[in-house]
């Protein structure tokens, strides 16, 4: 069944968050009405000047930096040469023969370790328009256009599906970490193309297949799945793969043919005549990066965190950061279902998790209160989930609701109902264990309904049954 040599391969291309496009001062807003943010320059009028927008070169040093890439001293831009409606120069400006980063690599958690898996080039070139295409008509919205994109190419370094999934995933979280985008797939901040190439073991032949439309993990997964089998089962009956584009149909769940590839000979790449090159800024170098994915997945599995845990709490930069201030103080075993229980039960998405409405020292008191018993788990459990819901900071909420409900409390009152209920306690002791109800309601009803009956009752047990 090992027969076959899998290797896949990334090109991944993400959207940067700057608020103007990459060379010109256009808003970057692709929610506003169609063609609303351009210029003649997005839209490639002739006699324009492109200028490059020196926050998405930052970015693009800041990602190289990130993913340990070499960054070489000078810089500058070259134009792909192709023709398609999303385009309206007729070139893309991009980055050829120089790349920002050159080699590097993504640390990416695989169960309980973290391998690292290398990158070939990040480039920064500008997004194409987007186009829609309703009731055999084409139509085109070019506030897409020129936005900053930086393209990510890995080698074909990946012999799963699976693990590919699990690069992706840690390669947006080192984006977002970065903040240089929201990596949104939905909204195409994100965008993955693969090509994949099966062999059978004693004959290697250079074919491969590329494969575009994934717009989600999900499809990514199912698609590579799909084109291995497809190659294998080619393979098995003798016949040859040939190199091609082919396209993921999410309904049908198949790859099918797009276009033979053409070859890199065919953009005509030489180097943009407007830009002039440039030096890479010292400070652009210097300054510190903010920790980053794999830091907090080395810090967590020491913790003796989970796959899945690490992978749930590491969504969120401010998640990651506030779990392991609480565990400065309080044992992972202890943490762990308050947060990605009893708190996540309440987001609807981590990765959107911003703040809390309480601070760490707040939560650190309150599991400290829940661990010495002072405050029961059920009362726990609505107080995260009236602070969530309302955004209550912990403190007051905790006030209100353990009052009077403090184990020495309880105590004391029911040490009132037992003198005043000699003969409920009589009938107790001497059997009739059933009446300790009774009591329970006594003493809750003495506290006003504000403890947990079920630890009144087993305080009083404790009282009368040993
Ligand atoms: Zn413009
Ligand atoms: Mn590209």
């Amino acid at each position: 069944m090992d027969d076959f040599v899998i290797k896949i391969g990334l090109e991944i291309h993400v959207q940067l968050k700057t608020e103007s496009k990459m060379f010109c001062p256009c808003k970057v807003d692709v929610d506003s009405e169609p063609n609303k943010n351009i210029c003649p320059i997005c839209t490639g009028q002739p006699g324009i000047l492109p200028s490059p927008n020196k926050k998405a070169i930052y970015y693009a040093i800041l990602v190289s930096r990130a993913l340990n890439c070499k960054i070489p001293d000078f810089l500058y831009f070259s134009r792909k040469n192709y023709f398609y409606p999303d385009l309206p120069k007729g070139y893309q400006i991009t980055q050829y023969g120089i790349s920002t980063g050159i080699g590097g690599e993504v640390p990416v958690l695989l169960d309980k370790e973290i391998k690292y898996f290398s990158i070939e080039r990040i480039n920064l070139e500008e997004e194409t328009a987007k186009s829609f295409h309703i009731e055999g008509k084409v139509y085109l919205d070019f506030n897409r256009c020129g936005i900053p994109l930086l393209e990510i190419v890995t080698p074909p370094v990946f012999d799963s599906p699976l693990v590919v999934i699990n690069f992706l995933k840690s390669l947006r979280k080192i984006l977002m970490y970065l903040n240089v985008s929201d990596c949104n797939m939905e909204k195409g901040e994100f965008r993955v193309d693969t090509n994949v190439s099966v062999n059978l073991k004693e004959k290697i032949s250079d074919h491969r297949v590329e494969l575009k439309n994934l717009n989600s993990l999900s499809a990514i997964k199912d698609a590579l799945f799909y084109e291995i089998e497809r190659q294998k089962n080619l393979l098995l009956k003798g016949e040859k793969i040939e190199r091609e584009t082919r396209l993921w149909d999410e309904e049908k769940k198949e790859t099918r043919l797009m276009r033979s590839k053409e070859f890199v000979e065919d953009y005509r790449y030489f180097p943009e005549p407007d830009i002039p090159p440039f030096k890479v800024k010292e400070e652009w170098l210097k300054e510190n990066l903010p920790p980053l994915p794999d830091y907090f997945y080395k810090k967590l599995i020491e913790e003796g965190a989970e796959f899945k845990e690490i992978e749930v709490i590491t969504s969120s930069p401010f998640l990651v950061d506030f779990t392991l201030k609480v565990l400065e103080k309080i044992p992972y075993k202890k943490v762990k279902g308050w947060i990605l229980t009893e708190i996540l039960q309440h987001v609807e998405n981590v990765e959107d998790i911003k703040s809390l409405p309480f601070s760490t020292s707040e939560f650190i008191d309150f599991l400290n209160k829940i661990l010495k018993g002072e405050i029961p788990r059920h009362l726990g459990q609505e107080i995260i989930k009236i602070s969530m819901q309302n955004n209550l900071p912990l403190n007051k909420l905790i006030e209100e609701k353990i009052e009077i409900k403090g184990k020495s409390e309880i105590e004391e009152v029911i040490k009132e109902v037992i003198e005043e209920n000699a003969h409920v306690v009589e009938k107790i002791k001497s059997g009739k264990v059933s009446a300790i109800s009774f009591l329970v309601g006594r003493v809750m009803e003495k506290l006003k309904g504000k403890a947990n009956p079920k630890e009144v009752k087993e305080l009083l047990e404790k009282r009368l049954l040993n």
